[in-house]
């Protein structure tokens, strides 16, 4: 599977590495990305406005490319058999 959409989650986990939450800036120590349910429901929400409800992912292996709910990837991630099997629709 080709990696842009995990990428970019993970870049958006990245951006977390100073242990500050992204809800209310208080310290958070490091697995914690966010003190708070609420923080984490905020922290997604400005990032859904920022780069859209879905991200275009594509698989390495049929070169298919799907639409995700950008939601899904942040709060449960993809796996790939999720991508080819009909969980998301495919875009041309
Ligand atoms: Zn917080």
């Amino acid at each position: 599977m080709r990696m842009d959409g995990l990428a970019w989650a993970f870049e958006q986990l990245n951006k977390l590495s100073a242990g500050i939450c992204p809800g209310c800036q208080a310290k958070v120590t490091y697995p914690a990305l966010v003190c708070s349910e609420p923080c984490k429901r905020k922290w997604f929400n400005q990032i859904i406005a920022d780069v859209g409800e879905t991200k275009r992912v594509t698989s390495s292996v049929t070169g298919k490319t799907y639409l995700v709910p950008t939601r899904v990837i942040l709060e449960v991630g993809i796996k790939h058999d999720d991508l080819i099997n009909g969980k998301f629709p495919e875009v041309t």
